[in-house]
């Protein structure tokens, strides 16, 4: 009986959702969706190439002329109905995050609540588009700014926030009066069926979000489309940088986030335990799946060894298992190769010199058919070591041990990404030389995860960014609209004559 449910379960279909509707793909190219706490493939996924995208998009440019004169009231009031959908939805998007990327259900619980918060600040859109206004600006003339949606936009998005970047991208966008396409991770896809469908249950209409699958042909279709007026990316850096050079040169606006390695600063001041919790919590959250995860911790001056002794005690006990058991801390890696190149960053660097002092490998749970690595501690890391080097996206984290706040700051302002920093210390005046001299997008005091609230904008520097816009919040609306501005002048009784001059202001 258990084997012919399971059987059933892996010939189960990922569909895509076009024009209200889901439905199977026509793609040749199929791709296995995995269960990573149990091994299993659950669900095949389309790897659709240009087919599926021009018929994403033609129902997007389909939907666009009516969408975008909705009236703003009408679609603020589907932004609220989208909010209550999604609120009443969570623990079922969440579940389906941990079934397919393998976060515990808390973790994903807490990504779909910061996913609601962009949804939130989308709702506030009529404030947003108010545009400004001068009187009088010449004789009788007016000027006006007005911001106007792009037309039909893409969002591709990367595995480990199958619910809450989607949200980040299609909030302002659809509010704006964009019509959307998402291509989602084929890692874990079904999020964005779920998300599709209670957008539409929550009253949108039929072709303003969609949502096609596949790998990179489905995204170089997405980006070379003529209908396609913008393009947000969120993954990689390698890819997130392609996506964008090619969405370039096909003239379309482009948004795109990469990668990151990102530091958690500790003086000599600071609270060790407060340190040591927000190190741990932000380095294995995820199992290390997050593009704002700690993955080095710098330990300035004498504090190193009490900082490692408390975070090893720390890691020590995490719990790994089933992302879906309440008594997990941390679930497994989402697909096999993922966790095996992780484990070899375990490796590399044990060769090349650095402590292993805590190795996951041996974690019990990397025993069973599941994806799991247990959490890892490196201690003695050097900046040459490729574990110090790249971005390893797993639960790996690495300590450098410095002897001042300078040498702290040259270690992260020489790094070649920029997403989020860290620092902890109880004194002030080093925290604002801190954030006045460090070179990263988003920054921590005292606080582990930067990552900013719904109505500010979230982006990193250097080579975890391309272009010059942060994504959702006030960014994200001017990302989705461009602005106009009007000049008028409603005549009086008589006209004013022919004048050739450039016109200026009297
Ligand atoms: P990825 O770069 O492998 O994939 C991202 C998206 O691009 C997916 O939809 C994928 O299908 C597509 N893609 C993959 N290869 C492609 C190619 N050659 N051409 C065109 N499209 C391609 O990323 P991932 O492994 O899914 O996600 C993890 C990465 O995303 C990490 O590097 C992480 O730091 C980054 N990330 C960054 C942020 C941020 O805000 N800066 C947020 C989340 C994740």
């Amino acid at each position: 009986m258990e084997t012919k449910k399971a059987t059933e379960a892996a010939t189960k279909k990922i569909p895509v959702f076009i024009n209200g509707r889901a439905f199977e793909s026509t793609a040749r190219r199929w791709g296995p969706v995995y269960n990573p706490a149990t091994g299993q493939e659950t669900h095949r996924v389309p790897l659709g190439g240009a087919e599926d995208v021009a018929s994403a998009v033609a129902a997007a440019r389909a939907a666009f002329p009516a969408w975008r004169a909705t009236s703003l009231a009408r679609r603020t009031a589907i932004m609220f109905q989208i909010r209550q959908q999604l609120a009443d939805h969570q623990e079922d998007l969440a579940r389906t995050v941990t079934r397919e990327h393998g976060k515990v259900l808390a973790d994903a619980m807490g990504e779909v609540a910061r996913g609601l918060e962009n949804v939130e600040f989308a709702c506030g859109i009529p404030q947003l588009l108010k545009g400004e206004y001068t009187e009088q600006a010449s004789t009788d003339v007016d000027v006006y700014s007005i911001r106007q949606p792009l037309g039909v936009v893409a969002g591709v998005t990367p595995f480990n926030f199958p619910a809450m970047v989607p949200l980040w991208m299609l909030s302002n966008a659809i509010a704006a009066g964009n019509t959307f396409v998402l291509k989602p991770s084929e890692k874990d896809p079904s999020a964005s069926v779920l998300l599709a469908t209670l957008l539409s249950e929550a009253g949108l209409p039929p072709g303003v979000f969609n949502v096609v699958h596949g790998d990179r042909e489905a995204v170089e279709a997405l980006a070379a489309h003529p209908d396609v007026s913008a393009v947000s990316v969120v993954g990689s850096t390698p890819v997130a940088r392609a996506i964008r050079r090619a969405a370039v040169a096909a003239d379309k606006r482009v948004q795109a986030l990469g990668g990151a390695k990102n530091h958690l600063v500790v003086l000599a001041d600071a609270d060790v335990e407060a340190a040591a919790d927000g190190a741990v919590s932000a380095a294995f959250g995820s199992a290390g799946e997050r593009c704002m995860a700690v993955s080095v911790v710098v330990a300035v001056d004498d504090i190193a060894d009490a900082l490692v002794a408390a975070i090893v005690a720390r890691t020590r006990a995490l719990r790994i298992g089933d992302g879906l058991d309440p008594a997990s801390d941390m679930g497994p890696l989402v697909t096999r190769e993922h966790r095996d190149r992780v484990a070899g960053y375990i490796e590399a660097g044990r060769r090349d010199g650095a402590a292993v002092v805590v190795d996951g490998r041996e974690a019990p749970a990397c025993e069973g058919p599941g994806f799991f690595l247990g959490a890892t501690l490196l201690d003695h890391v050097t900046p040459s070591m490729a574990c110090y080097r790249d971005e390893i996206f797993g639960p790996v984290l690495c300590v450098v041990r410095v002897h001042t706040l300078d040498d702290a700051l040259a270690l992260v302002n020489d790094s070649p990404w920029g997403n989020g920093v860290a620092l902890y210390t109880r004194d002030g005046g080093a925290a604002r030389r801190f954030q006045f001299e460090v070179l990263c997008g988003m920054v921590g005091i005292n606080v582990p995860i930067p990552v900013p609230v719904g109505y500010h904008s979230f982006g990193g520097w250097k080579a975890s960014l391309f272009g010059d816009t942060h994504i959702y919040g006030p960014d994200g609306v001017n990302f989705y609209t461009r602005r106009k501005v009007v000049t008028s002048r409603w005549p009086r009784a008589a006209a004013d004559g022919v004048d050739l001059r450039f016109p200026g202001s009297e």
